[in-house]
């Protein structure tokens, strides 16, 4: 098995058959690319990179624009040219502005040096790629942004898998650099600063249960989810274990739906599928999925008819005659070939 980067270590913990899943070849996921959410978190980070990276002493919107303006451009950036002058282009801008005062009114800020993506040397079970590293003679500040959500709903704490995530940065820090002081820093997307402590115990349980459950995937054991994760996976239609659970379907939103394809056609620029499901609370009605080309352009989709889909969190657009028509949303359309 691989060595597992900050993020992986996430996914390896919920559940390690997930993380089977995706790197397994069989299976293909395709998110909805006319998301423009999706490429959100991708500016902001593209933003902060080149700004720290070039050092830029002034931090006022007009400059920050113009970084902004050369993701825009790039091939695949997913935003529109105008995307700047809407009144969302003009939020995030703010939005950046406020993280870059958090990072530069670090004490002592002007003492260290920065290296943006900073790759850490790897350990034997360990890899990984911090937003921001900042290094002085006798300290080290690991940095990353989330635009993301990251606050467990049931603590109200930062979520388990974010800390596991900034422990792993911890241990590859603390390796390369034994005899400096670590401070650790999740900065929000309105700037918001939320120390991550340094828990040497924690790091070593940490590494412990990585280890065991490393030596039980080698072995084709897999520690399963539970429902709180299962929810949610792209995986689900595959997964032998999974058993829908009504109670985790608070949104619309979430729904994650498992399906096989009854025939499929295309109308005005969309491929509408029809799809068959033994969900319970569906058994009333006919599922169509209504794909925008678009969201799906340049991923190599295919579908066939009687292949098994899982679609997580489409978008319910309406209920009309026994049917329920949803659209791809936040989530993604995963296949197995
Ligand atoms: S459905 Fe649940 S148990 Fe199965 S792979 Fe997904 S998260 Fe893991």
């Amino acid at each position: 098995m691989d060595k597992l980067s900050a993020t992986a270590t996430k996914k390896f913990l919920d559940c390690t058959k997930n993380y089977h899943f995706q790197i397994s070849k069989e299976y293909n996921s395709f998110p909805n690319l006319g998301n423009e959410k999706l490429y959100i978190g991708n500016l902001v980070h593209f933003v902060l990179e080149k700004y720290f990276e070039e050092l830029n002493t002034i931090s006022n919107r007009e400059s920050i624009e113009k970084i902004a303006e050369k993701f825009i451009v790039l091939k695949n950036s997913g935003l529109s040219p105008d995307y700047l002058k809407t009144i969302d282009g003009t939020v995030i801008i703010s939005k950046i502005l406020k993280i870059i005062k958090a990072v530069t009114s670090i004490d002592q800020f002007e003492t260290y040096n920065l290296e943006t993506e900073y790759e850490f040397p790897a350990t034997d079970l360990f890899k990984g790629k911090i937003d921001l590293f900042m290094i002085s003679k006798s300290k080290i500040i690991l940095i990353d942004y989330k635009t993301g959500k990251f606050i467990d709903k049931n603590t109200n704490d930062i979520s388990p898998s974010i800390k596991n995530q900034f422990r792993v940065y911890q241990i590859l820090a603390s390796k390369k650099y034994p005899d400096r002081e670590i401070t650790s820093i999740l900065i929000d997307k309105n700037g918001k600063k939320f120390d991550i402590l340094f828990d040497e115990l924690e790091l070593i349980h940490l590494k412990d249960e990585i280890t065991r459950r490393r030596n039980l995937f080698t072995d084709n054991k897999f520690e399963y989810g539970d429902s709180s994760t299962c929810f949610n996976c792209s995986y689900a239609a595959y997964c032998e274990k999974y058993q829908f659970d009504e109670h985790n379907e608070i949104e619309e939103k979430n729904f994650n739906i498992q399906a096989s394809v009854l025939d499929q056609k295309e109308e005005n620029g969309s491929l509408i599928l029809n799809l068959k499901t033994s969900i319970k609370k569906f058994k009333n009605y006919s599922i169509k999925l209504i794909i925008e080309k678009e969201s799906i352009e340049n991923q190599q989709f295919q579908i066939v008819d009687s292949q098994i889909l899982n679609i997580n969190r489409p978008y319910l657009l309406k209920q009309e005659d026994g049917f329920l028509f949803f659209k791809l949303g936040f989530g993604q359309i995963t296949t197995k070939t």
